[in-house]
């Protein structure tokens, strides 16, 4: 399959890990939009939040118990945004559903 984040969970491409489990990959953004930018994505691939269904939902909770450990470990205590953007409206371009974690500073709130 050509996608960017699949040949990432391969080792084909490069990335910053920062977590890794049997489930899930995280890594730094390359084009961070804050002081820290974590993308946290399943390791099977589904396209977006529009493919996230019963069958395979509880990694997306897996996700979400992930979350708050990077987050402490990148020492966000003054809180972070938990981000996924859907489709073309929301900007999204890779399409293997991922979740960004911005921190490190105060956040406008504007969602870009
Ligand atoms: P989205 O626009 O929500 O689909 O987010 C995709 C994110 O992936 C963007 O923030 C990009 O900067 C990021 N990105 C694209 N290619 C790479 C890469 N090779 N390594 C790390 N992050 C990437
Ligand atoms: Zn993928």
């Amino acid at each position: 399959m050509d996608c960017l984040f699949c040949k990432i969970i391969a080792g084909d491409i490069p990335s910053t890990k920062v977590y890794e489990d049997e489930l899930v990959y995280a890594f730094r953004d390359i084009n961070p939009q804050a002081p820290t930018h974590v993308l946290v994505i399943p390791k099977a691939h589904i396209d977006s939040v529009n493919g996230i269904n019963a069958e395979n939902s509880a990694v997306v909770a897996h996700i979400f118990e992930v979350i708050p450990k990077i987050a402490a470990m990148e020492n966000l205590m003054d809180g972070y945004r938990v981000v996924s953007n859907c489709g073309p409206d929301a900007g999204q371009t890779v399409f293997h559903l991922h979740f960004h974690i911005l921190g490190g500073k105060e956040l406008s709130l504007e969602m870009a």
